[in-house]
């Protein structure tokens, strides 16, 4: 890849061939692998399609002895969203989640537990959509489905 800078280069010892996938997966979203996104990195992307919230991802990263700030863990998932690697979900004022699932998709919110679930895309069928202001264009849609009552708690 020409348009990846050579700066980029990881420490060559441990993490590299430990995070081998997740290197490559960094520089190609032109991010440079440090160890911090590499740790954080490998929480997100390792275990299969998942909406984690900061905080939660905090307290995973805690459990598992990476020591990371919560501001550090915002930047983060923030800098992976803006590369691309992440979805963020906005799903009440202040309230975010990111999601590992880049695939056209909506999801289903269960607001008792806070729980946001997959909705595949082609089962969300919209009759119309405005027509966005000139010199713009729609560049996704997202639906958030509210759900009210106790199942997924
Ligand atoms: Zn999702």
């Amino acid at each position: 890849m020409d348009n990846i800078r050579d700066d980029a280069s990881p420490p060559p010892s441990g993490p590299t061939r430990r995070f081998g996938g997740l290197v490559q997966k960094l520089r190609h979203a032109g991010l440079r692998p440090t160890r911090q996104r590499l740790a954080l990195a490998s929480l997100l992307f390792e275990r299969g399609n998942q909406h984690v919230c900061a905080e939660a991802l905090y307290d995973e990263a805690q459990a598992a002895n990476i020591r990371v700030s919560l501001a550090t863990v915002y930047n983060t998932l923030h800098q992976f969203t803006e590369a691309g690697l992440l979805r963020e979900v906005a799903v009440a004022p202040g309230r975010f989640y990111f999601d590992t699932n880049l695939s056209d998709h909506h999801h289903f919110y269960f607001e008792a537990s806070g729980v946001l679930e997959d909705i595949a895309g082609g089962h969300v069928v919209l009759a119309r959509l405005p027509t966005p202001p000139e010199g713009t264009a729609i560049a996704r849609v997202d639906v958030v489905v509210r759900v009210a009552g106790t199942a997924r708690v």
